[in-house]
């Protein structure tokens, strides 16, 4: 029997707000423990809540770049369980009524367009962090993070693959950082994600036992968890197996998932309107300046870059992943009009140096030491023949260490590329003369030998030589000589 895998994930996006949802402490991440706090974060009794307005116009935001319903009236609730991190004993959330629902996100898959459906986006603040000292075998308590705004995120099981699932979270993350409201920064938590796994037979339409994946912090352990699970549900499947309903932990280093707690310990979270704060009310005009300030979002720069830079979809499509990246792009085209030789540097030397120091999950481009302007100048060094292509590797990996300017490096290293025939000529007959047995075999026909020779006349002039010109050269010599 075949089967066909069944995804749905649920993200939680922190935002960006400079202060907490419901008091005035600092976001900020990174600082000392419990520095960000505040007796409403830390739930001391009698304190009174009050909603920062920038979460819920962030809210809306993602809403509509979503093409979500924006409730005009919603509510909080109490998601009552007991946990150290949670020091009311219950977090607010929105249960029965959240801001923002049906709406979609479209994913560019091989050519074609899959449309994912989302069930819901609503508020809700974090819960702090708890941090276990094996040394002196203490639990700590950190409540920086309590309080801190969040958007859940909830996407219908629309999912059918690993490979969907991964594009599904790049696409979402981009359009949220797009809208500069979270930064998408898996590794330290601002963008987290929950799968939730089941198969069934192809062609049916009921759904399977659901096994709910825990712990992916970057987009390849989502992509490898899924995976993991759909095998492991239809090899039990296949052999006449049952499967429980459960929560599984991913396991990084061993890539398997492991049971967490099965449904017996489900929690009942006994949700209930939160009594100090008043429904979310929103009005239309507030809709409608928000829709006014959307930014241009991935699609749709996805699509002007194709046709104003005339540059290939798939090409358009990586550029257009990240904002960062995006814009990287075309502050470059502002000092060196060459979209394609800038497009093939950015997606190839650019994004496997990105991959090598593990900088693909996060963010700004900006900060990079290889500035944009550098990058066009490098180009336009190429352009003119000052430099080689091949030297402008060398070019790039300087900028990457040091910072500076192409031609101050060009200048610095005296990598300038020789185009003068006499130094040419000098160089070749030289190698002519140290090869004779081989320059022998060439005129008695082995070709081959040419490749060899060119390759020995770069590596005499460290690669300097102009190398058009060297083989032109090198060819007349030797049919000369012959
Ligand atoms: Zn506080």
């Amino acid at each position: 029997m075949k089967y066909e895998p069944v995804i749905g994930l649920e993200v939680h996006a922190q935002l960006l707000t400079e202060s907490k949802i419901f008091c005035g402490c600092s976001t900020q991440f990174g600082q000392a423990p419990n520095q960000n706090t505040c007796p409403v974060c830390m739930g001391f009794p009698g304190v009174l809540p009050v909603l920062n307005k920038k979460t819920v116009e962030f809210a809306i935001r993602a809403g509509l770049a979503t093409r979500c319903e924006i409730a005009r009236s919603s509510r909080f609730a109490r998601k009552n369980y007991f946990y150290p991190d949670l020091p009311k004993g219950y977090q607010i959330s929105q249960f029965e009524l959240p801001l923002c629902t049906n709406g979609y996100i479209e994913l560019a898959m091989n050519g074609e367009t899959k449309r994912i459906r989302l069930t819901r986006i609503h508020m809700e603040e974090d819960a702090g962090k708890n941090i276990h000292d094996m040394r002196s075998d203490a639990s700590l308590v950190d409540l920086n993070r309590a309080g801190v705004p969040l958007l859940e995120i909830v996407s219908e099981p629309d999912i059918r693959s690993a490979e969907e699932a991964g594009s599904y979270l790049r696409t979402l993350r981009a359009i949220l950082q797009y809208l500069e409201i979270c930064d998408g920064n898996m590794e330290e938590g601002s963008f987290r994600c929950d799968a939730n796994v089941s198969v069934r037979p192809e062609g049916t339409d009921t759904l399977g036992t659901k096994v709910e994946i825990k712990n992916l912090n970057s987009f390849k352990a989502v992509e490898k968890a899924i995976v993991f699970e759909i095998r492991r549900h239809i090899e039990a499947l296949s052999e006449g197996g049952t499967l429980i309903q459960e929560t599984r932990l991913w396991d990084p280093d061993r890539e398997e998932t492991r049971p967490m707690r099965t449904k017996e310990f489900a929690h009942d979270y006994r949700y209930f309107p939160d009594p100090d704060l008043l429904p979310v009310i929103v009005d239309e005009q507030w809709i409608d300046t928000i829709r006014a300030s959307l930014p241009e979002l991935p699609e749709d720069r996805k699509i002007r870059f194709i046709t104003r830079y005339e540059i290939p979809a798939y090409d358009a499509e990586l550029l257009t992943s990240r904002r960062d990246i995006a814009d990287y792009f075309e502050s470059a085209l502002k000092t060196h009009r060459s979209p394609k030789a800038l497009a093939n540097w950015i997606l190839g030397d650019l994004f496997r140096v990105l991959k090598e120091r593990k900088l693909d999950d996060k963010l700004y481009i900006t900060d990079w030491p290889v500035h944009a302007e550098n990058l066009a100048n490098m180009i336009a060094l190429i352009d003119r023949g000052t430099i080689s292509g091949k030297i402008a590797k060398t070019v790039f990996d300087a900028m990457l260490d040091s910072g500076r300017s192409p031609q101050e490096i060009v200048t610095d290293k005296g990598l300038e590329q020789v185009s003068d025939s006499e130094t040419i000529e000098r160089a070749i007959d030289q190698v002519l003369a140290a090869h004779p047995k081989q320059v022998a075999d060439y005129r008695a026909g082995n070709e081959k030998i040419f490749g060899f020779l060119v390759g020995q006349i770069m590596k005499a002039t460290q690669g300097k030589i102009n190398p058009q010109k060297a083989n032109e050269s090198l060819k007349r010599k030797l049919t000369q000589g012959g």
